[in-house]
């Protein structure tokens, strides 16, 4: 998963650009780049790291110009330790420089790659698209917006794209839109966004959101869209419920409303009569086990375990060793609380096993009477092929553990899922959305 963020045509163009991707940090933390135009020349600064640390002052004040384009990073395919792995990418289009940030995973890149014969300089699929622009420059179209056109109809997969050129910044999103991509209002110009929380910490007003299969210029004349490709929708139904900021609105859905109604279908599909206390695992649940406990029938909200805040998301830490160190130090449990309550215990998913049991056990600790989980997806039986680093499938708990013995591989006294009809009820237009690692529907 990454984001991306970018400002046209305003004062300070890359300081609100490392502003707006802290504001979707929560979707990568290994990489942030930022490249800036004045109009001709492009600059570009990139680091290992999280935007702050990348972006200190100094950094920022050679990116020059008042448009910018800015990207966060986890990886989805391999890095070789030789190559840049950071993005933006920087490309040349008969003698014109631009430069694309990309969230989302090509499918057929070595494919079109090898039959292209491209020369990358990175091992990042997004330089596919990157080197096809130029060959198409090369071998006869002499306008960028129907080179890039013609490289978007070769790549396959999953594809939110910033294009910045000296003076343009384009917005696309792939035919299935299966990342978001919103665009906003700044102080004069415009800015793009994987996410809508960022808008509110540049002062920016919401516009709308790129269209699945359009391409969106934003020149000193305005926006103008550009349809490209037949839409044929395949959101990810995951940025909703696990993903996503709480404060964004993805694909026209607000998260947190979302998640509380989820929440709400989880506890009428999978009730749990005798329970006390609904309580998240936090971060993502909160608003789901809100959803849960809102009836109380299964149990009052109230969350007692805490995050602490100094540690980054488990999901998105790259090695499972780093990901055991940061589950221990990462919660902590209200024992006054727990002690002699039935705790029914509420997260959006279970991917790896990582952090479920090692819950148990501390809730355990602190004299609950009973724990019930209750998890508001189906279980995920299958990577993601389209910009989530899910692991092999023989690593997915859902494939080593038979459902019905959840309960006694986490210590649990029940496990339950939520059933992929109550999924596809709570969606509007439920075939819009992909749910492949969860049913093994690929597109
Ligand atoms: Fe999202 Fe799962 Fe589809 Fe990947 S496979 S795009 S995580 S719903």
């Amino acid at each position: 998963m990454c984001g991306i963020f970018g400002i046209f045509g305003a004062r300070k163009a890359a300081e609100l650009t490392a502003i707006g991707l802290h504001g979707i940090q929560h979707r990568a933390v290994e990489y942030a780049g930022i490249v800036s135009s004045e109009g001709h020349g492009m600059h570009r600064h990139a680091g290992p790291g999280i935007t702050r640390d990348v972006f200190d002052h100094a950094a920022v004040e050679k990116l020059h110009g008042l448009h910018a384009l800015g990207h966060i990073r986890y990886s989805t395919v391999e890095d070789k330790p030789d190559r840049d792995p950071a993005q933006p990418i920087l490309g040349m289009f008969n003698g014109v420089p631009f430069a694309v940030a990309h969230n989302g995973t090509l499918t057929n890149w070595r494919d079109v790659a090898t039959r292209r014969d491209l020369r990358f300089v990175t091992s990042i699929d997004t330089e596919c698209i990157v080197r096809l622009i130029e060959w198409h420059g090369r071998n006869g179209i002499a306008d960028f917006h129907a080179a890039l056109a013609v490289a978007l109809s070769e790549v396959r997969g999953s594809f939110a794209l910033g294009i910045l050129l000296p003076e343009e910044l384009i917005a696309v999103r792939d035919p299935a839109g299966n990342r978001p991509l919103s665009i906003g209002r700044i102080n004069g110009g415009y800015c793009i966004t994987s996410e809508t929380c960022a808008l509110s910490n540049v002062e920016a007003e919401f516009v709308s959101d790129v269209a699945p299969g359009t391409m969106v210029r934003i020149t000193q004349a305005g926006l103008e869209l550009r349809p490209y490709a037949k839409p044929c929708e395949h959101k990810c139904r995951f940025e909703a419920i696990y993903f996503g900021h709480p404060a964004s609105c993805i694909f026209g859905e607000p998260v947190q409303r979302f998640r509380i109604d989820l929440g709400k279908a989880l506890e009428e599909a999978c009730p749990c009569p005798g329970g006390d206390i609904v309580s998240p695992i936090p971060d993502s649940a909160t608003f789901i086990a809100y959803g849960y406990g809102s009836s109380g029938r299964s149990g009052v909200f109230f969350p007692v375990i805490t995050r602490s805040h100094f540690v980054g998301r488990t999901f998105i830490v790259a090695t499972q060793a780093d990901r055991d160190e940061k589950v221990s130090s990462k919660f902590a449990f209200s024992a006054e609380e727990i002690a002699g309550k039935s705790i029914v215990l509420v997260d959006d998913s279970i991917v790896r096993g990582t952090t479920l049991p090692k819950i148990v056990r501390a809730l355990r600790r602190c004299g609950a009477k009973a724990i019930h989980v209750r998890i508001a997806s189906p279980p995920m039986r299958h990577s993601c092929s389209y910009g989530i680093d899910t692991p092999d499938e023989t690593k997915l708990i859902a494939n080593r553990v038979a459902i019905d013995g959840m309960a006694e591989w986490s210590g649990a006294d029940s496990v339950v899922y939520l059933p992929m009809d109550s999924l596809r009820a709570r969606s509007p237009h439920p075939d819009s959305f992909c749910y492949a690692c969860m049913n093994g529907t690929y597109w």
